[in-house]
């Protein structure tokens, strides 16, 4: 499958994909991971990008488009591939129309989680990540065994520096100004799936509306 994952941060696009990965094989690609892990890792990428993504800002379409047209080209893309967190912008959704044109490829849909706004806010506030392995946990609903500690590979689970109250409201803001006309994008496209939920059996459902 190649579905683009739309919807507010928080939403669980993430868990979403996770899931589907496991189903058919297909690649979680999450420009958010990249980009943490090229901060963490100190790149040249990393050091450009820091700063918008601390404020909660998006990153600039250029340095999006130029990791995706890696990344789409690499060989386990070739089973499919979902994408969390890209694209963000109008200018990258025609920038990836093109792209994928060129690849000679085709998307299966674009899957919105049409998920409340008081829902975000209180799962962003209560949401840790592994900042070794990226495991997602949630302070109420899925706490790591031992606190801190993440169960899968022992690192340090944390809030995310962008997971202040003042920079979600930022992420959330920037949301619905520039990532949500996506929405409509795919809509006229005739790629559009939505779904007032993010818990997996009715997302499973809304996906065999998919073509
Ligand atoms: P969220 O949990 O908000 O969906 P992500 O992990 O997807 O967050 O992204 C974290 C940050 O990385 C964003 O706030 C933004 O600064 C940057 N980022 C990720 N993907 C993109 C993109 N496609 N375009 C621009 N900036 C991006």
């Amino acid at each position: 499958m190649k579905i683009i994952l739309l919807g507010p941060p928080g939403a669980g696009k993430g868990t979403i994909a996770k899931i589907l990965m496991q189903q058919d094989g297909s690649v979680q690609i999450s420009t958010g991971d990249i980009l943490r892990a090229a901060v963490a890792a100190g790149t040249e990428l990393g050091k450009q990008a820091e700063a918008a993504m601390k404020a909660g800002d998006l990153v600039t379409d250029e340095l999006i488009m130029g990791i995706m047209e890696e990344r789409l080209q690499q060989e386990d893309c070739q089973k499919g591939y979902l994408l969390d967190g890209f694209p963000r912008t109008i200018a990258q959704a025609e920038a990836l129309k093109q792209l994928l044109d060129k690849l000679g490829e085709k998307l299966d849909c674009a899957l919105q989680l049409d998920i409340p706004r008081d829902v975000i806010i209180d799962r962003l506030t209560t949401r840790r990540t592994c900042s070794k392995c990226g495991e997602i946990y949630n302070i109420k609903s899925k706490p790591p065994k031992v606190e801190g500690i993440c169960d899968v590979c022992g690192g340090d689970v944390l809030q995310r520096d962008d997971e202040t109250e003042a920079a979600i409201e930022n992420r959330l803001q920037v949301y619905n100004q520039q990532t949500a006309p996506l929405v409509d994008f795919y809509r006229d496209l005739g790629l559009l799936v939505s779904v007032q939920s993010s818990a997996t059996e009715e997302v499973m459902e809304a996906l065999k509306n998919c073509r």
